[in-house]
């Protein structure tokens, strides 16, 4: 299976306004592809489409070639996300946490475990590890989001806005934990940051009022519009 992701002809009206208007997309294994776009763009909806917490309106999505809506739970499994602000019951530890996750994508036992501590020393939180999360600050919930996202070991991740929200150091830091966790995986990563995909990502799909604009590697649509900030306010319209 060469391609992880398939948008076909991708729609979704919310009581009659076209937030999404027909689009496709292709993501080959292994690639890291941003969704790039301004605030109400869709990106947003195209993630949720994509792990069938919504159903289009016309279109379909596939996950490994499994499509998302006839067989939700399937697709999905193939699937870490991180989907909008992550919460988390505050009366849990981060261990707790994800030994409750584990056991709901179907992880037991001693293998459960290994990977728990596995995944909570990827993103650095081994001293808060049996702290309540009532406790975290906005960063350490993020870092929590990751663990969770990573806890299966799924081949595909799927990232709202990764950054939202963290200060500089915060950033960096999640930047630093993505750059080892993403190696031999598909990663889809929505953000409305140019510097933040530009560092993360090799292929960008801008998306504007719900349309594609662009689908294009960032090295080339900085050489056709002598950099990527100009290839962005080309293709993106102005706010009104
Ligand atoms: P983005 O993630 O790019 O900021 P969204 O996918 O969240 O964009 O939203 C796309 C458009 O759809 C926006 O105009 C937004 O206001 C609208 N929208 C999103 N969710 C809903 C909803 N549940 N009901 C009605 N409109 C919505």
């Amino acid at each position: 299976m060469r391609e992880s992701i398939v948008i076909e002809g991708l729609s979704k009206y919310y009581n009659g306004f076209l937030a999404l208007d027909n689009l496709s997309l292709k993501i080959r294994k292994n690639e890291d592809v941003a969704l790039l776009g301004p605030n109400g763009a869709g990106k947003t909806t195209t993630l949720k489409l994509l792990c069938g917490l919504l159903r289009p309106s016309s279109g379909a999505a596939y996950i490994n070639g499994i499509n998302v809506v006839e067989e939700r739970e399937r697709a999905v499994s193939k699937v870490g996300a991180i989907l909008e602000t992550p919460e988390f019951y505050p009366f849990l530890t981060p261990e707790e946490t994800l030994s409750y996750l584990g056991r709901l994508r179907g992880m037991r036992g001693r293998r459960l475990g290994r990977r728990i501590m596995e995944v909570i020393e990827l993103v650095r939180l081994e001293e808060w590890s049996k702290v309540k999360i009532e406790k975290f600050s906005r960063g350490m919930k993020q870092r929590l989001a990751i663990a969770q996202a990573l806890l299966h070991d799924p081949p595909i991740l799927i990232l709202d806005e990764p950054a939202l929200g963290l200060d500089p150091r915060g950033m960096m830091e999640v930047r630093e934990i993505f750059k080892e966790a993403r190696k031999r995986k598909t990663v889809l990563l929505a953000s409305h940051l140019l510097t933040e995909v530009a560092q993360v990502c090799d292929k960008v799909a801008i998306i504007d009022h719900g349309q594609l604009r662009v689908y294009d590697s960032i090295a080339h649509l900085k050489r056709k519009y002598r950099s990527f900030e100009r290839a962005y306010l080309k293709l993106t319209r102005a706010a009104i």
